[in-house]
């Protein structure tokens, strides 16, 4: 029996980690549950899965989780704190699965014990790559690549020799926009964003994947996960999302990782890791796929792929302005304060405005976000419509 704790499991990927533990419960303990405020989802999955303790973010939510966990047995608590708190608690595997910035903290913490984490999180390595790299080897914890793509590297990649690595391949869907018109795009509701061709996905990824910020994101949290330089990183468009990623050795060898898309895959193999697991996923039928495509991104019609390269190859702080201002131009986007255009215009103005320093701690980190914020929030109110 292992112990998990499941950070975010009231999203998407949290929900997918659930069904498969819920496969062989009496292969898993289960210490801590979390969400932002769902309490209804998260008070249930506690009862069903006889959680230790379960965490709302939100501290004005607290009241209602304690009545929803009543007679239960099941500790409940709130806030910040509680959540790296709950990351303290010794489960085995930690799976960090809260979307945004806001899951640094507790992954940190989870980190910092020399846990086994499932990263899912991909904004804590953007913004504090460095910072969670440092931790990491301080600690001795052990990184998993929950993201399909950084998944596939880590299956792929020659860890005892990554010298023989010449370039790491991310693959990316393209999302609901690959072929639209400018107009279309300008135009674009969030309703339209969110409908992924390939992925069924949170709501803040899904509009990250159609502005292919998402792969801006996921080359910054390559670059922190392996050893390579930015110059071996490269993205390609791939509509079928069968191929996860690939990596190319010195000889010319190119390795990949295929699959349906399904995340349970790539959950799986961090939920089994170093061993694999069973899942019921759909098998790939390559016969019945008949054809994979592939084309170069087309950095015109997405520049957010373009600002990402570059906070990568800046570095510092840099990479942490360019996840927050995002964060806030998605919520303003989701909200229709703004068009789906000035997601990454906001990003630019944010990136202009801010000059790229060290990050170091923690502290910085937090400081930086907020600034980051506080800017991409004036620049959302200069285009809100
Ligand atoms: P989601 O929106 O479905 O779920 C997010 C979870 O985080 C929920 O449990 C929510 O309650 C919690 N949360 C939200 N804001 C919070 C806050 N301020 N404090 C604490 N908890 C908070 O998101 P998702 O699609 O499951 O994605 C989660 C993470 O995994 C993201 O970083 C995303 O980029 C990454 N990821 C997701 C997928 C996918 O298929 N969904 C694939 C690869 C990577
Ligand atoms: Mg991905």
């Amino acid at each position: 029996m292992r112990g998990i704790s499941i950070f975010g499991s009231t999203g998407s990927v949290g929900k997918s980690t659930i069904d498969l533990i819920e496969r062989a419960p009496e292969s898993w303990k289960v210490h801590a549950l979390t969400a932002n405020s769902d309490v209804v989802t998260l008070a249930a999955q506690a009862r069903a899965l006889h959680a230790d303790v379960a965490v709302v973010a939100d501290p004005s939510a607290y009241a209602a989780l304690r009545d929803a966990l009543a007679g239960s047995g099941i500790e409940a608590a709130a806030g910040p704190h509680a959540l790296v708190e709950a990351a303290r608690r010794p489960a085995d595997i930690v799976m960090a699965a809260i979307v945004g910035a806001a899951g640094l903290p507790p992954t940190l913490a989870a980190i910092d014990r020399g846990a086994t984490v499932a990263v899912a999180n991909k904004e804590t390595l953007v913004c504090a790559g460095d910072l969670v790299r440092a931790r990491v080897d301080a600690s001795g914890a052990t990184l998993l690549p929950v993201d399909s793509e950084h998944n596939a590297i880590f299956q792929c990649f020659d860890h005892a020799a990554p010298g023989r690595v010449a370039r790491v391949i991310l693959t990316a869907s393209g999302g609901p926009f690959r072929t639209a018109a400018h107009a279309v795009m300008r135009d674009a509701t969030p309703a339209q964003a969110c409908k992924h061709p390939v992925w069924s996905m949170g709501a803040k990824i899904s509009v990250d994947s159609a502005t292919l910020m998402n792969k801006g994101l996921e080359l910054i949290e390559a670059h922190h996960l392996f050893p390579v330089t930015a110059d071996q990183l490269e993205v390609i468009v791939h509509p079928q999302s069968v191929v996860h990623s690939l990596v190319e050795y010195i000889d010319g060898s190119v390795l990949a990782q295929l699959g349906t898309p399904d995340m349970r895959t790539p959950i799986a193999y961090t939920l089994a890791w170093p061993e694999r697991m069973a899942t019921p996923c759909a098998r790939l039928d390559l016969a019945a796929i008949a054809r994979l495509e592939f084309e170069a991104p087309d950095l015109e019609r997405f520049p957010a792929l373009g600002l990402a390269w570059a906070a990568m190859r800046t570095g510092g702080s840099a990479p942490c302005v360019l996840n927050a201002a995002n964060e806030i131009a998605v919520a303003a986007f989701l909200d229709s304060r703004i068009g789906f255009l000035d997601i990454a215009a906001i990003v630019a103005d944010t990136l202009s405005t801010m000059a790229p320093a060290p990050i170091c701690s923690l502290d910085e980190v937090i400081a930086v976000d907020a600034a980051a914020r506080a800017s991409a929030s004036s620049f959302v109110v200069k285009r809100s419509r």
